[in-house]
């Protein structure tokens, strides 16, 4: 499929994990990516590897998404160099886990201001060029914790299910100008995120997923794929969990 020909995606978190595995199918069928991490060697290692598959698919930024000021500049350059911007995936996200009695704020703050702040930075900046060519898809990756909770999550929980509520809020903002907003929920995926548990928390999540296996990035990057292309032109402001079946 070549969906994104012509196109130009700005992926976040893309340096790793979901976000390396949607900036590469983004680029595989045909988009040109801007590829941001907080680090600029993964943020690089990315992008050559898209530029290996298809030359001058990809270009390679670092930022804290958590930083206003210097997504605003970013974002700005972006649009210069690339000279429009037609996907947005907010997909950069860091946890925090502890119970909420022990939680440092410092710990609260940093999980709220990445993974929710964050997106409301590009959004907030990458909203006008998919405005003026009255066409645009913002998918922000939330999560199952955001729907249902978890224990030890307290920051990540809100910050998740913050990004649902910004979801369909900037949905209803822009549904005017050709411009969908959605969220996907992935449940456990097979990442550095994920590989951090103990070994008996995973299996007790295993026992959960109806499907009997963790997520792929991949997985989660065919459904981004598919909420960030034309024909879901119909989808704004929706949740699309992908878990196995864990949460129903
Ligand atoms: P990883 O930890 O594997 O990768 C996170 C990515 O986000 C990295 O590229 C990292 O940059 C980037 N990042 C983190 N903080 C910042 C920041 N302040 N500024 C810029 N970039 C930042 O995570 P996953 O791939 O597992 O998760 C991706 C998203 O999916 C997250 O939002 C996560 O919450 C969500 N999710 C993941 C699930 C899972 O089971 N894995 C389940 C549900 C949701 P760098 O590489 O430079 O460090």
């Amino acid at each position: 499929m070549n969906r994104f020909v012509d196109q130009v995606a700005v992926v976040t978190g893309a340096g790793r994990g979901i976000g390396h595995a949607i900036a590469a199918r983004l680029a595989a069928e045909g988009a040109r990516v801007a590829v941001i991490s907080r680090s600029e060697v993964n943020a690089q290692r990315t992008s050559e590897e898209l530029n290996r598959q298809r030359p001058d698919s990809a270009r390679a930024y670092a930022v804290d998404v958590a930083d206003g000021q210097a997504v605003a500049d970013l974002c700005g350059r972006i649009v210069k160099e690339f000279g429009k911007v037609s996907v947005l995936v907010n997909n950069a996200g860091i946890t925090r886990d502890r119970l909420s009695m022990r939680m440092p704020e410092a710990d609260w703050d940093a999980v709220v201001d990445t993974n929710l702040k964050g997106a409301f930075h590009f959004a907030q900046h990458l909203q006008r060029p998919m405005m003026k060519a009255s066409y645009g898809r913002i998918v922000n990756i939330s999560s199952v914790s955001g729907l249902v909770g978890q224990a030890g999550q307290v920051n990540y929980a809100a910050s998740k299910a913050g990004l649902i509520g910004l979801t369909k809020a900037l949905a209803r903002e822009l549904a005017g100008r050709n411009v969908t907003v959605n969220a996907v929920a992935p449940g456990f995926i097979a990442t550095d995120m994920t590989a951090e548990l103990p070994e008996n928390m995973r299996a007790q999540v295993l026992e959960r997923i109806p499907l009997r296996r963790f997520g792929e990035p991949e997985d989660i990057a065919a459904v981004v794929a598919f909420i960030a292309s034309p024909e879901a032109r119909y989808i704004t402001g929706q949740v699309i969990t992908v878990d196995g079946g864990m949460v129903m």
